[in-house]
């Protein structure tokens, strides 16, 4: 099978062989509504309310929302407000913990049994998708119709993101038995867990979990960004095509991440929602790097200090990694649900400026879905929308693979995200 183009990232063993830790209870959370696709929850609490593990804090009013829930028990402080990464202001919990995080009654392992019963239970859990995108889990269950497979997402391919990597090492069995519930409960036959081959713990202990298990297989991947990518990861695991303007559920695939599906596991066995999120904490400016298990709303400045990182040092701070991730601001910014890493990179002596493209070819070498970027490029500046629709812009994911290669340091895959802003709706 012919391998889709991409770049090699440097290898990140170090924070590879981290083990998952708890990370220590913070003096506040700070809760946001909107930590999904969507629309925000409404505050169902009030300042001065005590609140326990896994109560719902806020409901989902609208249908393109999920319930959220307290991460801490403890004493409401107060409702204020919160920007998130899109810069939409919504509102937030600030909870003060009691220190004995106490669950609350409501959290009894739901009966599912059938699809509609599993669906329900991702909504009531406040699933979302934990590999950063935060789509909501039990939409995609809804549009997946009658899929024949099911791929898992372990490919996890950016640097500076270890904890997928440590949940199959560690935890295996979960994701397993997450994968057969979904295929009981879906009536999929097959299973294909895509895991990154640079990965050989990884892949051996996931491979030994699911020993015996009929329909589960274990594909290595190529250790190349971005393998995560929807597009690229069917592929690789299957070689089906996802064509333009589709998505997998088109061509019978369901795709969900391996931490999606142990979650959901979990949730089944437990009843306890997303409250927690494992996350990397890395980059050049964290001395001490970690995988942590961290209460979803705590402040991203105690992970920093916790991870020796000198705040004067920073230039970029990530919600994610450095290919995807989307920059935030120190003062504010929280743990959110699909938040997998927190990456904070030292402020560069040199700022390289960019120069003149010097047609050398190596973004359209580098790009996975086999564009052109940079003719995409000068057709936007000429506001060509012909040649940006024969070009298939659509099929530009924003993996920045162009960017990352290009010598002239051009901003290639941020221009041809504007341009997806002149092309006219389907
Ligand atoms: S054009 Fe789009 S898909 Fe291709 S490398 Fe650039 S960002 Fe990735
Ligand atoms: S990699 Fe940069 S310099 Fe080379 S063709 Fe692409 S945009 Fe031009």
């Amino acid at each position: 099978m012919k391998r889709l183009n991409g770049v090699r990232l440097p290898h990140t063993k170090r924070i590879e062989e981290k083990p998952l830790t708890p990370f220590p209870l913070p003096a506040l959370v700070r809760i946001p509504m909107l930590m999904h696709t969507g629309s925000p929850c409404k505050p169902t609490v009030s300042a001065g309310d005590s609140v326990a593990v896994g109560q719902c804090i806020g409901a989902a009013e609208k249908p393109d929302s999920v319930p959220v829930h307290a991460s801490v028990s403890g004493t409401v402080t107060a409702i204020s407000e919160y920007r998130t990464v899109s810069e939409e202001n919504v509102p937030c919990i600030e909870i003060r913990p009691d220190g004995k995080q106490t669950v609350s009654g409501d959290c009894v392992p739901p009966e599912i049994n059938t699809k509609e019963d599993l669906i329900r239970a991702a909504k009531e859990s406040g699933c979302v998708g934990l590999s950063g995108a935060g789509d909501l889990t039990f939409r995609k269950l809804e549009d997946a119709g009658k899929p024949d497979l099911l791929i898992l997402n372990g490919a996890e391919c950016e640097h500076y993101l270890a904890v997928d990597g440590r949940l199959m090492t560690e935890s295996p069995s979960d994701i397993i038995n997450g994968a057969l519930m979904l295929m009981k409960l879906l009536k999929i036959k097959e299973t294909r867990i895509g895991i990154r081959s640079d990965r050989p713990v990884a892949v051996k202990r996931m491979a030994e979990a699911c020993e015996g298990q009929k329909g589960i297989r274990i594909i290595p991947l190529p250790a190349v960004y971005p393998q995560g990518a929807e597009k690229v990861l069917v592929f690789h695991t299957c070689g089906r095509v996802i064509p333009e303007k589709q998505t997998a559920a088109d061509i019978g695939v369901l795709v969900l991440n391996v931490a999606t599906c142990a979650f959901l596991y979990r949730y089944s066995q437990t009843g306890i929602p997303l409250v927690e999120r494992a996350v990397t904490v890395a980059g050049t400016a964290v001395r001490k790097p970690c995988n942590l298990l961290v209460p979803v709303g705590t402040p991203v400045r105690d992970l920093l200090e916790y991870t020796a990182c000198d705040e004067d040092i920073i230039g970029d701070l990530l919600c994610g990694s450095t290919m995807m991730g989307e920059k935030i601001k120190l003062e504010d910014a929280v743990i959110i649900r699909q938040q997998n890493g927190l990456t904070a990179m030292r402020r560069r002596k040199l700022v390289q400026r960019a120069s003149d493209c010097i047609r050398c070819g190596s973004c359209m070498r580098a790009c996975p879905m086999n564009l052109m970027p940079m003719e995409l490029n000068r057709a936007f500046y000429r506001q060509d929308i012909r040649a940006l629709q024969t070009g298939k812009l659509r099929l530009c994911m924003n993996c920045g693979c162009c960017s990352y290669v290009c010598p002239a340091k051009r901003p290639v895959a941020d221009i041809n995200q504007q341009a997806k802003k002149i092309l006219p709706a389907d």
